[in-house]
């Protein structure tokens, strides 16, 4: 932060050409590190903007719907954001949210959502289906989607596939160029803690940055970079996921997540994932000798279809033992109607960590 301060004072606007790293290209710092953390080409990423945005300007460039092919697959009870903006950008279109979104939900009586229900609501909606769109690892339950498989079998209808990686990106191991996903979106405030209201990032498979027929909006930082300053008519997007980008980059919200990705780099996603794995199943077990409280894990038991989150399932006294965790210094987080999601993250929690979580919940009578 001080040397974009100090630079700032010594070159005021030549900063953009003059700062040691400079504002005109700083965005292109973490292209290497992000393409890393989600298993993509350097030029397939881009941190920009934030994810609500981002999420409504490639939908814009990959909801495009056209006769029969209007729908969009999404999970029920989506976050909150995720679910006006994909509202909203079917009404855009003028279509009614009711027919034109599908929401899968759990069974009865279940938590998480059966994968077979996503593939087959696909083969199902068949050529109406324009999009899916669903949370990689749901916020909500913890379940980390077979994004691979999903993309696929959307891919058969002819419908595009793109994720809200908000609590995937930095928590579970993602290939998404492999895996061929048309689009992600992910916010850097989570796990990968770049702090408050932190620069989001955008993936767009390189084969559809370098189509011309994918229409994006545009702006002049998504302009290729040899005309930009030209000042002349017509927009002529750059020839990578950097053309999704519209204003210059903010720079002091950027230095934090500069920070974070050399963390991240440092210590790898394999390692992190390896240790990850072990300090969750820990946690697990510990929180399966509890006999007193009423709570259930709704999180998937199998490792490959989670991240570093639990999710406890309280039938009463969910709130309370929220308050006891929150005095002893827990940072857990409550959502309704009765669930605490707790989060060993590898990063900086440790396996002492989790036994003082376990102990905290034993004291409560
Ligand atoms: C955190 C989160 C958001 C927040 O969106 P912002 O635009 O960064 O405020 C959106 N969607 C999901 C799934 C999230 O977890």
């Amino acid at each position: 932060m001080e040397q974009e301060l100090e630079d700032w004072a010594k070159y005021g606007v030549e900063g953009h050409f003059q700062a040691r790293n400079p504002w005109f290209s700083y965005h292109k710092l973490f292209n290497e590190r992000l393409s890393k953390i989600v298993g993509a080409k350097p030029d397939e990423v881009v941190a920009t903007n934030t994810l609500t945005v981002n999420l409504h300007l490639l939908m814009i460039s990959f909801y495009r719907p056209q006769g029969k092919r209007y729908k969009i697959l999404m999970e029920a009870s989506a976050f909150p954001s995720d679910q006006y903006a994909v509202e909203t950008q079917v009404r855009m279109h003028g279509y009614d949210p009711a027919d034109a979104i599908i929401e899968i939900a759990p069974r009865q009586g279940e938590h998480i959502i059966e994968e077979q229900d996503i593939l087959q609501a696909i083969e199902d909606a068949g050529e109406s289906l324009a999009l899916v769109m669903l949370g990689g690892v749901n916020y909500y339950t913890g379940q980390f989607f077979d994004l691979a498989k999903i993309t696929q079998a959307a891919h058969r209808v002819g419908a595009y596939a793109g994720y809200d990686l908000a609590h995937a990106v930095g928590n579970v191991p993602l290939q998404l160029h492999d895996w061929n996903i048309d689009f992600a979106c992910w916010c850097s405030y989570k796990y990968l803690n770049s702090g408050p209201g932190g620069v989001g990032g955008i993936y767009v498979h390189e084969h559809h940055y370098s189509n011309p027929k994918i229409f994006r909006l545009g702006g002049w930082w998504g302009n290729s970079e040899s005309t930009r300053f030209k000042m002349e008519k017509g927009f002529i997007p750059q020839n990578n996921a950097g053309s999704w980008q519209m204003s210059n980059a903010p720079v002091f919200n950027m230095v934090a997540h500069n920070a974070s990705l050399d963390i991240y780099d440092k210590a790898g996603m394999k390692a992190l994932r390896e240790k990850s794995e072990r300090l969750t199943a820990y946690l697990e077990w510990l929180l399966r000798q509890i006999t007193h409280l009423p709570f259930e894990i709704i999180t998937p038991t199998d490792a490959h279809r989670r991240g570093c989150q639990l999710s406890m399932l309280f039938g009463e006294r969910g709130k309370e033992v929220f308050e006891t965790l929150t005095a002893n210094g827990v940072i857990a987080d409550w959502r309704e109607p009765n669930v605490i999601r707790v989060a060993p993250v590898p990063l900086y929690n440790t396996y002492e960590d989790c036994y003082k979580f376990y102990e905290i919940l034993m004291s409560i009578k």
